[in-house]
């Protein structure tokens, strides 16, 4: 007898219908045979997966749009420019309870593994307290990662040095840079050195934001993928964005693609804000933002979606459903080939795993911790499609949220 089993689920790509049953939190057995449990739940036929993966999202700004102006422009610069005047009115409180607020929106579309970005170019480092609060208040639920960001650099502003070592003595698994956003290429190469000088010190990850910006000249990730090879910490190290790298000739894209495959380093895509984002400096036809996505898969580079934020300055919608990415990159990135569309799946699940370095305990297998999500489709491309809502979210063998399909009752009869 199993403290909860979850019947008549499907497991991606196979027809039959499996029982999980869970003991202490963990999965005790996956069976084609019935199965007892004191607790029992009926998938109901549904298609059942391990939790998806949040590789980027800013639990700082997220339900900030409009405060105290809205970015009507929709550029970054103007964004910063809001943010920065908003994060003047921080109070931990006011970071914790939006932060919260959504990771219950993140866990109800079934992602309980997040990286958080937070910025520390605030000299009290409120919201970073804030977010090591809510690490803590929701482990036992949700993994969470966070990464110090300075938002305003830290070679054009140097006081983000000293907080970023604060930052990481208080308790961050990884830092960041934003070598495209400093006053040159030179400081945005000492950014990089920087950041990587600081990682290989305390042993954290590297979460770079990397080449966001319309210019075929901002040619960081070259620079982290080189650092990530000299330094060794190769899969430790993440470049988000890379949006310049549709600007740059093919002949550098093909060298510098080879590159980063060799450097093992990560990807982090953002289709929602950077297809809304980029462009706006170019006349017609305009770019669409998503780095290249479909000759990483070739070049087998681990590319992640992220959903990246919930009504911020930077972008005004987003919901939680980081589907709504994945929808939004397969249409940017031409990617509608059936093992594309599989693959994009992944970049929101196993490969995001890989990137937070938890891989070896992701995924439904027995031993692995009860993580589990269901969805009432026929396939994972129906993901894409429809981006639905989990019908159950289970984390660490406990039921965190139940959300059934909603049903259109029609009143008349529609004939062909
Ligand atoms: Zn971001």
């Amino acid at each position: 007898m199993y403290d909860l089993v979850l019947k008549n689920v499907r497991l991606p790509k196979i027809e039959e219908q499996y029982y999980i049953g869970i003991e202490n939190e963990f999965i005790a057995e996956i069976s084609r045979t019935p199965i007892k449990g004191k607790e029992e739940i009926d998938g109901c036929g549904d298609l059942v997966m391990p939790p998806f993966v949040e590789t980027h999202i800013h639990l700082d700004t997220v339900y900030t749009a409009g405060e105290p102006r809205w970015n009507q422009s929709g550029s970054l610069f103007e964004g910063i420019s809001i943010w920065n005047e908003r994060k003047q009115m921080l109070t931990e409180d006011d970071v914790y309870n939006r932060a919260i607020k959504a990771l219950c929106q993140l866990l109800k579309h079934g992602v309980l593994y997040v990286r958080a970005i937070v910025d520390i170019s605030d000299e009290r480092l409120t919201a970073l307290k804030a977010l090591l609060k809510v690490k803590e208040d929701f482990s036992t639920i949700l993994n969470l990662q966070i990464i110090a960001f300075p938002q305003n650099g830290l070679i054009s502003f140097p006081e983000n040095k000293k907080r970023m070592i604060e930052a990481i003595k208080l308790g961050v698994d990884g830092i960041s840079a934003v070598p495209h956003l400093e006053r040159t290429r030179e400081e945005g190469i000492e950014s990089i050195k920087f950041c990587f000088s600081l990682a290989e010190k305390y042993n954290t990850f590297i979460h770079i934001f990397c080449d966001e910006i319309d210019d075929s000249q901002s040619r960081f990730v070259e620079t982290v993928a080189s650092y990530a090879i000299t330094s060794g910490l190769k899969e430790k190290v993440t470049a988000c964005h890379t949006c310049a790298m549709v600007y740059y000739p093919d002949s550098y894209a093909s060298k510098l693609l080879d590159l980063i495959s060799i450097s093992k380093i990560n990807i982090v895509s953002c289709p929602l804000i950077n297809t809304v984002m980029q462009g706006r400096y170019d006349s017609y036809p305009k770019g669409r933002g998503v780095t290249r996505i479909k000759e990483m898969i070739q070049k087998h580079i681990n590319v992640c979606i992220a959903h990246d934020d919930i009504m911020t300055p930077f972008y005004p919608l987003g919901s939680g459903n980081i589907l709504q990415a994945a929808h939004m990159a397969v249409h940017a990135g031409h990617l509608t080939g059936s093992d594309e569309l599989e693959e994009i799946i992944n970049m929101i699940s196993i490969n995001g795993a890989r990137t937070l370095q938890i891989a070896d305990s992701y995924g439904i297998k027995k031993g692995n911790e009860a993580n589990l999500i269901t969805f009432s489709v026929q396939n994972t491309i129906d993901l894409i499609r429809y981006q639905p809502h989990c019908r159950y979210v289970i984390s660490k063998g406990k039921v965190m949220a139940h959300t059934p399909p909603s049903k259109t009752i029609f009143y008349r009869t529609i004939q062909n």
